[in-house]
């Protein structure tokens, strides 16, 4: 293995729908783009959304459990629309956007929102709030080319079988489209890259043994249990 001081770590890899693996290259996040969750949140709707991101390796497959993690006590779900990068790009048009687009998922971007509180209050970063291990639970990719590019349909969350957030993916502030377009301004999009495109109204606090199941109209489901 050439000069390796160590072995490289596997890739990370969610499964695509009838086959195959997308391999993530980077996962980033879409802040404040459902109307409903940006006055929950206590901010103001005409703010335009920004982005954070989660280190590859947060990914989880599969429906795993997910441990709860150290350093919080108040461990939130957040369900999202997740688009798959299959095409490189930089200062991508709006209306090139889905060209760059391989597929959907259904994700979620898991949060210890009482160190994000504590974050913005002392106007420091999201990272250890939003990019910890085990962050980023994500379902099978489901290809454009079977599905199209859904705009709208009722993204849902339950807890235990009980019903925490319902959206719909019309309701998004900042399109699909417009939310590549903006990020490809500041970085290059490339291939296995993962953007979670913010969350509808709902969010809240989850405990060991509540099992998460999250699913979008049109696209797919994903599902953990905090062990
Ligand atoms: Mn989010």
């Amino acid at each position: 293995m050439g000069d390796f001081l160590f072995a490289p770590a596997n890739p990370v890899t969610v499964p695509i729908a009838r086959g195959g693996l997308f391999a993530v290259r980077r996962v980033y996040c879409v802040g404040r783009n459902y109307v409903e969750h940006v006055v929950e949140m206590g901010n103001d709707t005409r703010d335009p959304p920004f982005f954070f991101t989660k280190p590859a390796d947060a990914v989880v497959v599969g429906g795993a459990g997910i441990p709860y993690p150290p350093r919080t006590e108040d461990f939130h779900h957040e369900i999202e629309l997740v688009v798959a990068i299959g095409n490189d790009g930089s200062d991508i048009a709006v209306g090139d956007a889905l060209d760059h687009v391989y597929g959907y998922a259904a994700g979620l971007d898991m949060t210890r929102r009482d160190l994000q509180a504590a974050a913005k209050k002392a106007g420091r970063p999201w990272d250890m709030a939003k990019g910890f291990d085990f962050s980023a639970p994500v379902g099978t990719i489901e290809p454009a080319s079977s599905i199209g590019h859904p705009a709208s349909g009722a993204i849902t969350l339950a807890v235990n079988g009980s019903e925490r957030q319902r959206g719909d993916l019309a309701d998004q502030i900042w399109s699909v489209p417009e939310a590549i377009a903006y990020l490809s301004q500041f970085v290059a999009l490339k291939a296995g890259d993962l953007i979670m495109t913010g969350t509808p109204a709902g969010v809240g606090a989850v405990k060991r043994g509540d099992v998460l199941e999250g699913s979008i109209a049109g696209i797919g489901t994903v599902r953990t249990t905090i062990l």
